[in-house]
């Protein structure tokens, strides 16, 4: 019955550990869920205040396939006030979140065989809508000594005749690593010095307004002018806004793939929703202070959970410079035993471990690193000082 791409597509390691967090809470258990990428905080109240004033003067029609001239209009200048990227309202794409976005660019341009470039570990979901469109994920390896960061000799060692895309993720989900202006510096000196210059590069900033420590935020298209026709910048209101529910993604790049995938959109869902563009109009123009303010309370909770997790032997966490992901090293609980004898064998059995232990989280393997986990950190302090009380108290009665 099934087309035969369905066959490499798995569940969602998150999804699959929220599910199994969710029938653990219903079945009476106490758990805190740390699995799910977003913002605890509800959207700002002037941004739903836009949606209803959009409903009121109806603007409830079918818009432009590549989003609202108003919005287009916002999000040209959002890429120039943040990001110093001049682009224009015929290079925009606007989706169904992010994702959309993403999974519209890898079906425009991927062949079989065509190869993707991501630094591990990786959001999940980009392997999946790679293999999706008939690509091959290659992860670029990381360590945490190097606090996850790819190093240019690494890229430059991936790069083949078969490099299709290059995907940059930063802030980064899981890791939380976010790169320098130099760290990207390197990385355009290996673009540019590399025997193929047709691939493409995905500057995926999702994360950008949750960067810690006074950092400041850093992105390829702004970098390298001269790669400017080879580079899609994806954005979204999601994060920064929290605004999952709302669906706005988008992205400026060049003009011939922002058609190609303007043309694909046009047969999938013509456009997100008339209401959620004119919210993401609000998010975008309107006041930032929240934005600030939440990225703040993220900072705090890191540090809170960083202060917790030092206190834990044998868990070794890199500190995240953005995002609200921890992605602790767990393999120095791997071989070791439980209460009941069994032994840990994997990451999976250590979040399960972990599970029975009252705390969700979502095993390294999903991201492509085993050996590691992540937990959101999108929780409140009371349930991050308790998350981590748990970790310490499972991870004691290991033998
Ligand atoms: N990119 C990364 C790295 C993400 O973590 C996510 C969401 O989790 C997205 C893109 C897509 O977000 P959305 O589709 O809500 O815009």
């Amino acid at each position: 019955m099934f087309a035969k791409m369905m066959e490499s597509l798995r569940p969602s390691p998150i999804q699959e550990m929220a599910e199994l967090s969710r029938r653990a809470t219903a079945a009476g258990n106490d758990i805190v869920d740390m699995t799910l990428g977003e913002p605890d905080f509800p959207t700002p109240s002037h941004i739903g205040e836009a949606a209803v004033r959009a409903i009121a003067e109806g603007q409830t029609r079918y818009t432009p396939i590549n989003g609202s001239v108003r919005l287009r209009e916002a999000i040209v200048e959002k890429f120039w006030r943040d990001n110093g990227i001049r682009t224009s309202m015929a290079d925009i794409s606007v989706g169904c979140g992010g994702k959309q976005v993403i999974y519209q660019a890898f079906l425009a341009t991927l062949n079989p065989g065509d190869e993707v470039l991501i630094p591990a570990p990786y959001w999940a979901s980009y392997g999946d809508i790679v293999t999706m469109n008939g690509g091959v994920l290659k992860p670029i390896g990381t360590t945490p000594e190097q606090g996850y960061v790819m190093q240019p000799e690494s890229l430059q060692a991936a790069i083949t005749s078969k490099t299709k895309w290059l995907v940059l993720n930063s802030p980064s989900n899981p890791s939380g690593t976010a790169y320098t202006r130099t760290q990207i510096e390197s990385f355009c000196e290996v673009i540019r010095r590399s025997a193929n210059q047709e691939f493409l590069i995905l500057a995926d900033d999702i994360y950008e307004h949750i960067l810690f420590d006074g950092r400041t935020f850093c992105t390829l298209a702004n970098i390298a002018a001269d790669l400017a026709g080879r580079i899609l910048t994806v954005n979204g209101v999601s994060k920064a806004y929290s605004m999952t529910g709302w669906r706005v993604g988008f992205a400026c790049g060049p003009k011939a793939l922002i058609d190609a995938m303007t043309k694909i959109q046009m047969q999938v869902n013509s456009h997100t929703s008339s209401i959620s563009q004119a919210a993401a109009v609000a998010a975008l123009t309107g006041p930032q202070d929240e934005v600030v303010r939440r990225c703040a309370a993220f900072q705090a909770r890191r540090d809170l959970l960083l202060a917790r997790f030092s206190e834990i032997e044998g868990l070794r966490t890199p500190t995240p410079e953005g995002a609200f992901y921890v992605f602790p090293d767990i393999r120095t609980f791997i071989g070791k035993r439980k209460a009941d004898g069994e032994v840990i064998a994997n990451d999976v059995d250590f979040a399960t471990y972990l599970l029975g232990a009252g705390v969700a989280v979502v095993p390294g393997s999903g991201f492509g690193m085993p050996g590691f986990m992540r937990l959101s950190y999108a929780t409140s302090d009371e349930k991050l000082e308790q998350a981590a009380c748990r970790i310490k108290a499972a991870v004691e009665r290991l033998s």
